[in-house]
């Protein structure tokens, strides 16, 4: 007689008839999991697997990255060059050398009649660090426009200047085995299970180990926050508050590390002044976390033996969202928990290279962590380049949330987009259209032909995506990973490396400029400019990276390994060596519900989706189990609106509206609505997007608007399903 599980037939996986693996790194999150893809007898990619070696992911993968191999056959690839027509408007095929041709002549023409800055690239956290270094000195070294940012600002800029303002540098000081030593875990606006899950069954692992408490900060009731000891559903917009006040509350009852804040700080005086001002009656009204709340979690945090903090989008996307990353670098320095084993404040990255775009594409600066504004870099990178330095802006230019209202104004007259899609990712859908419309020139360059933006272009380079090309990416714990070249791009496609290097053969400077051909090449150089700094490179190997399944940095030459934190030795890179406390004032200036618009609306990630769905809209399961886009609301909130679950509704915000299926849910409070951000055509009608002054990120998560009930309830479905055609 069989008993129990042997009465059940076994499971069996389908034989894909995988004859070779070959190892490389998944490109979607920045979690950084090392992947194996299995290629059949024809060399087709038919599997992908997680790599037991690698210490991040530990053979695991998320449904991403199980199904990543199929994007290698998916619909919509750009195949060949195309330029717009513009007596049938309507692009045609052209060759490389025509599109090329063509895209270096505008950039020239519209440089030449309106100014060197009136032309502006942007480009995203997708390409490879050899691409994104190639695309900076092609930029900053041959083509000389000052107005170029990466889709970054959408998602990461915020951490990046508050790195920089708090300990004079970006980089994330922790890395994920803080998880296995800390007593004590603070999340701020991550939904770690959604958005990054690896990360997030890597802390679960631990937590079976041991426990210690986890504490999360958000407005929703999110996957994280269901699995947490404490949740804290903090008033959209208000973290600013929440922080001084645990600050607070730490000095008044004298739990901070004074030993720690008098080596290795500055600004103590000042900030202490401020956070006085904060106590937990007055800053519970704001925030509404209670006032015993506030002062639990700061004595839980401070007495810790080593308590860490991450935080994502709900941070980042605020108009304090540079702020929000000051002040939580700021709790963990009065504590004295950073650059020790589970005492660290990181950020969690969004895409796979936004570390990459971050250290060497030159966006903000010059490669390497240099800025323009120094002229020792100016010079340092002119000379190893060899062009003169006075070629060079001697400060930073537009940040992309900038350039896009200078083409409204006529400041900028063309455009070339870079694996981003500003149509369906930039705040205020509407506005953008009309932005994108008024271009004379829009070079599109993505891997796939279909992105929204491409409506709107004159040319269209079509590029590799993923292991149809070499290089590296960086994932949030600093870990630079090999992703290897698995098969080539489909038809006449090409690695943005090599689309980079022929545009540069088009301009006086590309000439001079040495442009390495091979991916490994530029890696050489990138070991070059690093030696000695605080990202170095310069111990690594591509051998190297693959045998470790990823090396983090600092990495100097001839070391064996990486190092896993930054400031160990409670050194920062101010001139003084020491990390600032800043005093942070609260200005409460968010698009905030009113009589008109009684709503907050919030947006986010699910987890079968990547960013604005180009590659997992593509992907059957992960359409199978994340369909259409919906919108989280209140049970409460629709009765009084006589709204249903599962009937369709109308949003309306001072910007347009959009019409979403809707799913009712205690998840959200009743004066607030969720919206998943991938789809097109949806939450980003909505979106106001106030920038942060510091970081020039917007402000998704914070809007007002009005929720209306449909009559027409099939007009409504053939509209919500126009917002997931591919
Ligand atoms: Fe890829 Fe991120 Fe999923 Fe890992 S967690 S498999 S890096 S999408």
């Amino acid at each position: 007689m069989l008993f129990g599980r042997q009465k059940k037939n076994p499971v069996k996986l389908p034989d894909k008839g995988v004859v070779e693996w070959k190892y490389t790194t998944c490109g979607y999150c920045s979690t950084g999991c090392s992947i194996e893809v299995g290629l059949n007898a024809d060399g087709t990619p038919v599997s992908c697997r997680g790599s037991s070696d690698a210490d991040v992911n530990r053979g695991k993968l998320c449904i991403k990255g199980i199904f990543e191999y199929e994007l290698f056959k998916s619909a919509g690839r750009g195949t060949v060059p195309l330029v717009r027509d513009k007596t049938i408007d309507a692009y045609k095929e052209v060759s490389w050398d025509h599109a090329l041709d063509r895209s270096a002549s505008e950039i020239k023409r519209i440089q030449e009649t309106y100014g060197r800055d009136s032309f502006a690239i942007v480009s995203t956290g997708q390409l490879l660090t050899e691409e994104f270094y190639t695309l900076g000195k092609l930029t900053r070294g041959a083509i000389g426009t000052n107005n170029y940012d990466g889709n970054t600002t959408l998602c990461m800029a915020s951490a990046v200047s508050g790195y920089k303002r708090s300990f004079g540098s970006d980089g994330p000081p922790g890395c994920y085995d803080d998880f296995e030593h800390t007593e004590c875990l603070m999340a701020f606006g991550s939904n770690l299970p959604e958005q990054h899950p690896i990360i997030y069954w890597r802390l679960r692992q631990v937590l079976e180990k041991r426990s210690f408490p986890v504490i999360v900060v958000d407005p929703r009731v999110t996957m994280f926050s269901q699995m947490a000891d404490m949740h804290l559903a903090i008033t959209p917009g208000t973290d600013v508050v929440l922080l001084n006040s645990l600050a607070h509350v730490i000095l008044k009852e004298g739990l901070e590390d004074q030993a720690y804040i008098k080596a290795n700080t500055s600004g103590f005086d000042e900030f202490s002044e401020l956070v006085a001002q904060y106590d937990p009656v007055s800053a519970s009204k704001i925030c509404g976390i209670d006032e015993d709340t506030i002062r639990n979690v700061a004595r839980l945090y401070a007495k810790a033996d080593s308590a860490m903090s991450i935080w994502t989008m709900g941070i980042n996307q605020s108009t304090h969202g540079s702020d929000g990353v000051v002040g939580i670098n700021s709790l963990n320095l009065i504590t004295g928990n950073i650059g020790v084993e589970g005492g660290t404040s990181l950020s969690i990255t969004g895409q796979c290279n936004a570390m990459g775009t971050r250290e060497w594409s030159s966006c903000s600066g010059l490669p390497g962590y240099r800025v323009l504004e120094k002229e020792e870099d100016r010079q340092y990178i002119a000379d190893y380049w060899g062009i003169d330095p006075e070629f060079f802006p001697k400060k930073r230019g537009m940040a992309q949330t900038d350039i896009f209202p200078a083409i409204e104004t006529g400041e900028i007259k063309g455009l070339w987009l870079i694996a981003t899609n500003p149509m369906t990712s930039m705040p205020n859908t509407a506005r953008i259209r009309k932005t994108l419309e008024k271009l004379e020139c829009l070079i599109v360059q993505d891997a796939y032909q279909d992105v929204e933006t491409t409506e709107y272009g004159h040319i269209f380079l079509p590029s590799g995506l993923w292991a149809e090309k070499e290089g590296v990416f960086t994932n949030t714990e600093r870990r630079v990973n090999l992703v290897n070249n698995v098969i080539d791009p489909p038809g006449l496609a090409k690695p943005d490396l090599w689309i980079f290097n022929q545009m540069a053969k088009r301009f006086d400077n590309g000439q001079k400029i040495r442009f390495p051909e091979t991916a490994e090449g530029v890696f050489k150089e990138l070991g070059e400019l690093s030696k000695g700094r605080m990202l170095d490179y310069s111990g690594m190997t591509y051998q190297m990276l693959e045998e470790q399944c990823g090396v983090q940095w600092p990495c100097t030459e001839g070391a064996v390994i990486g190092a896993p934190r930054l400031y160990t030795d409670g050194k920062f890179q101010y001139p003084d060596g020491k990390a600032k406390l800043i005093p942070l004032d609260f200005i409460d200036n968010n698009e905030k519900p009113d009589d008109e618009y009684p709503f907050w609306l919030s947006s986010g990630r699910v987890v079968e989706h990547f960013h604005t769905r180009t590659r997992t809209g593509k992907v059957g399961n992960q359409n199978k189990f994340s369909p259409t886009p919906y919108m989280e609301m209140n049970p409460d909130a629709a009765k009084a609106l006589g709204i249903e679950h599962m009937s369709y509704a109308r949003l309306v915000s001072r910007r347009g509206d959009a019409v979403v299926l809707v799913q009712l849910t205690q998840r959200v409070a009743p004066n607030t609505v969720f919206i998943p951000f991938h789809f097109h055509d949806c939450v980003n009608r909505l979106t106001l997007g106030l920038l942060d002054p510091y970081s020039r990120q917007p402000a998704f998560k914070q809007n007002a608007v009005r929720i209306e009930a449909v009559e027409d309830q099939d007009a409504a479905a053939v509209r919500n399903v126009a917002a997931r055609t591919y």
